[in-house]
């Protein structure tokens, strides 16, 4: 071991490869780890899925609402369903700064238009028409097996959750996708981005009718007559409902080691999973500072709205949690909180991709396999609208994850010039905060089978952990 290290130039910056250093037990808790992370990109297939099965994991690990007005040192609070902060108080007072991990749990899908429902003369089949939600390559979202998730507010104001397409026997819903034979105009004469027409996306939602309605549009009638009769809905009720389509597939083990996941929604749920269960496995010690992990919506349609992490709701929660704490909570001790905090903006970055090398400039890119992406900035062309972590927050960080043995490497989104993204690291920065772009390196973002590398999503998780504990 000790020759090997001689060997190496110490001078030389080389990220290290996870199946390749780490210790074996820390390797099994990679493959371990990625078992019940599976269970949740399963359960969690749309944002308020997200919250219900982490708020199940903290009502478990003792956490009680904000609200609540107890004294317990663990806390959430959710608001309008789509997001949540939950939080373990430090020692420290939290005008002194808390350490945070913030992540997305919205996924780029297709939602249903408000009002979807027709009956269509031509096939003469009953279809939904749809809206997409955020950058998806629409040619990925025919002829794909889709469920349909999502709440009915009934007239009444009751909650009707909806899931269709998750169990084996529960039919999925398809948007069928033009027959190689007929497509020589209409689809390989285009674009790839303008193949699939956004008013070609509707589903087939039902082809049955009653065989003794005398109505001119029986299909429709038919579909909707279901309707009333599974759910007690009608038509109306679609005009305020808000059903997202999204991938039947459950998520699995890929490649012939099995060491990588395949799934949908891993942007940025990933991160939401990862950072979540870090704060569990500190909880138990006695910190300095608070730490807390934010699920934000909205991030994939520009992080705005009630839900997204431009709304006040993250300033109040942590306003509220100094109140909580019994400290000063002014609008001078909350921005002192906020000047004072490290948060690490937890989402997805690109990892090279073995069919398209090219997108990326290697040496500023991640790799499968070699542990959390840190991203001083992001953006795109000359780093527009990027957060760009202050040096000196950047060095801490790395110094924390390599006190704590986190696997770790350096990476940005994509040449320059190629393209480019962002995340909710700007927004976080703007209330004065060190904010630092830090995530798991995926294959395939944006589309239905996302795929990650375990030893990237467990050096994430232990990435977020180090980072959460320390001072
Ligand atoms: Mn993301
Ligand atoms: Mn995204």
């Amino acid at each position: 071991m000790k020759k090997k290290d001689s060997n190496k130039n110490h001078l030389l910056y080389e990220r290290k490869n996870f199946w390749k250093e780490a210790p074996v037990a820390q390797k099994d808790a990679a493959f371990e780890f990625a078992i019940e992370y599976q269970n949740f990109l399963n359960k969690a297939k749309t944002e308020r899925e997200a919250i219900a099965y982490t708020v199940e994991v903290l009502r478990k690990a003792k956490f009680t609402p904000l609200s609540a007005r107890k004294t317990s040192k663990r806390v959430y609070s959710i608001f309008r369903g789509k997001t949540i902060a939950m939080a373990i108080l430090g020692t420290e007072p939290i005008s002194k700064g808390f350490n945070m991990v913030a992540a997305h749990i919205d996924a780029p899908r297709v939602d249903l238009k408000q009002n979807p429902l027709y009956e269509d003369s031509n096939s003469a089949m009953a279809c939904m028409r749809t809206h997409y939600y955020g950058g998806i390559k629409k040619y990925q979202w025919v002829s794909t097996p889709l469920a349909l998730h999502g709440v009915i507010i009934k007239a009444d104001g009751s909650v009707l959750d909806v899931s269709i397409g998750e169990k084996d026997n529960e039919p999925v819903f398809i948007i069928p996708d033009l027959l190689p034979h007929l497509a020589r105009k209409e689809q390989y004469s285009k674009n790839l981005a303008d193949a699939i027409d956004a008013s070609k996306m509707n589903l087939i939602f039902s082809g049955m009718m009653d065989p003794e309605s005398e109505e001119k549009e029986a299909l429709k009638s038919y579909a909707l007559k279901l309707l009333n009769t599974k759910y007690g809905i009608s038509e109306a009720d679609f005009l305020s409902a808000e059903l997202e389509l999204v991938p039947a597939s459950k998520a699995r083990d890929a490649g012939f080691d099995a060491s990588m996941v395949v799934g949908y929604g891993q942007d940025d749920r990933i991160c939401a999973y990862t950072g979540m269960r870090a704060m569990l496995e500190n909880a138990d010690a006695k910190l300095k500072r608070t730490m807390i992990v934010y699920f934000s919506d909205k991030e994939e349609v520009g992080s705005q709205g009630a839900t997204g992490a431009h709304s006040i709701f993250i300033q109040d929660f942590v306003a509220q949690l100094m109140a909580h704490n019994g400290e000063d909570h002014s609008s001078t001790a909350l921005r002192q909180a906020f000047i004072n905090a490290q948060i690490l903006s937890a989402d997805v970055t690109a990892a090279i991709d073995p069919n398209y090398p090219g997108v990326h400039e290697r040496q500023n890119a991640v790799l499968f396999g070699h542990g959390i992406g840190v991203s001083k900035f992001t953006g795109s062309g000359g780093k527009s609208g990027c957060n760009d972590a202050n040096a000196e927050f950047v060095a801490k960080v790395i110094r924390i994850f390599n006190e704590a043995g986190v696997f770790w490497q350096s990476g940005e989104l994509g040449k320059v010039d190629e393209g480019g993204g962002g995340t909710i690291a700007y927004i976080m920065a703007n209330l004065g905060a060190e904010v630092l772009d830090c995530g798991t390196g995926l294959m395939g973002m944006h589309s239905l089978y996302e795929l990650c590398s375990k030893a990237d999503l467990y050096s994430t998780f232990k990435g977020y952990q180090a980072f959460l504990k320390a001072d």
